[in-house]
């Protein structure tokens, strides 16, 4: 079976394993790594061969030059990247190196290496082939449910000569950030997210104390954003985070079509809104009609009973 790629740009997370799962659809799944990985989980996840390049403090190309390099040498039938930031810079600088198609944001990819895209915010969706070279296609996270297929992969490790316009930009600082006890945004079971609605930047901690007794992350819409209410990071849309949790509760949202973009596949949404016509009623599964001031402390309470 012909090898599939599977770029890993940093360390394992939710979105590795999604394309870990997608790969095996394709052919056979090989990972390449930058340095020290959890090569374990790439395993349980059906990696059957690992290439381990060297991790560099010049930023993105270097990566995109041992991929390239790697692609000359293995003739692989795709290669999956997500569609992260650093993933589609990787991917874009492959496809220039290559002389090779590219499509980014895919949902999925079929065997003949037809990419699904959901364009317009979820209303068109747009099947699309690389029509010269192999298929580049970064994914984006939450398309698929991971799921494990053990494997027992074979390490490989690999070098790539470097050019200097692979040294032209430099890290010269890491400051890990202090990482709260919440899940990451884009892969926890539970989001509850605020909007508008919720008011001002003070009033976010009823969003933040639902999300604790739910065990969930915390998401904002644009506007909370833009009005101050959380930082850019949370935010949840066409240009915020993609989410697919198995629960998404909406407080004070109104729905938009770029709002519903980044988290329309999560499996049961509950919103909160007191305008009955707002359109995220379209798409919720459980609604409720009234102040979130009111409804949200309740729901606390009596979450807090059960616990
Ligand atoms: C190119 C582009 C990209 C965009 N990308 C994104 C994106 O990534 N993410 C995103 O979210 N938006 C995005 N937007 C903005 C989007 O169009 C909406 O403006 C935004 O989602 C609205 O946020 P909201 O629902 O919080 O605010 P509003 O639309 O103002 O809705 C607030 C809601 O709160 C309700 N409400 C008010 N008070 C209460 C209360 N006390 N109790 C209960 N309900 C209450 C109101 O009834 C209303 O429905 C984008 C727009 C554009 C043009």
């Amino acid at each position: 079976m012909a090898e599939v790629l599977v770029v890993v740009e940093g360390s394992v997370k939710k979105v590795t394993l999604e394309l870990l799962t997608i790969a095996r659809t394709l052919g056979s799944p090989s990972a390449v790594v930058f340095g020290d990985v959890d090569q374990a989980k790439l395993a349980e996840y059906g990696a059957e061969k690992i290439y381990v390049a060297e991790a560099s403090d010049y930023l993105v190309a270097p990566k995109a030059t041992v991929v390239a390099s790697l692609v000359r040498q293995k003739q692989p039938a795709a290669v999956l990247l997500g569609s992260t930031q650093e993933g589609k810079e990787i991917a874009g600088r492959l496809a220039v190196k290559l002389d090779n198609g590219l499509l980014t944001d895919a949902v999925e990819v079929a065997a003949d290496g037809t990419a699904t895209q959901v364009a317009f915010a979820g209303s068109t969706i747009v099947k699309s082939k690389v029509t010269k070279g192999l298929p580049i296609v970064t994914i984006r996270p939450n398309s698929v449910t991971p799921e494990p297929s053990a494997a027992t992969p074979a390490v490989e490790q690999v070098t790539a000569e470097l050019s200097e316009a692979d040294k032209l930009t430099k890290v010269v600082e890491r400051v890990t950030e202090t990482k709260g006890s919440r899940p990451e945004l884009t892969e926890a079971g539970v989001v509850v997210s605020g909007g508008r609605g919720v008011g001002n930047a003070d009033n976010f901690k009823l969003v933040e104390e639902l999300a604790d007794l739910l065990g969930g992350a915390v998401g904002a819409s644009r506007a909370a954003v833009d009005s101050g209410f959380y930082p850019h990071q949370f935010q949840v849309g066409q240009t915020g985070k993609t989410v697919s949790p198995q629960l998404y509760v909406a407080l004070g949202i109104s729905g938009a079509i770029q709002h519903r973009a980044g988290m329309q596949t999560s499996k049961t949404i509950v919103a909160v809104n007191k305008d009955p016509e707002a359109p995220i009623f379209e798409l919720a599964d459980y609604g409720v009609v009234g102040d979130l001031f009111k409804v949200v402390p309740q729901a606390a309470d009596e979450i807090r009973k059960r616990k």
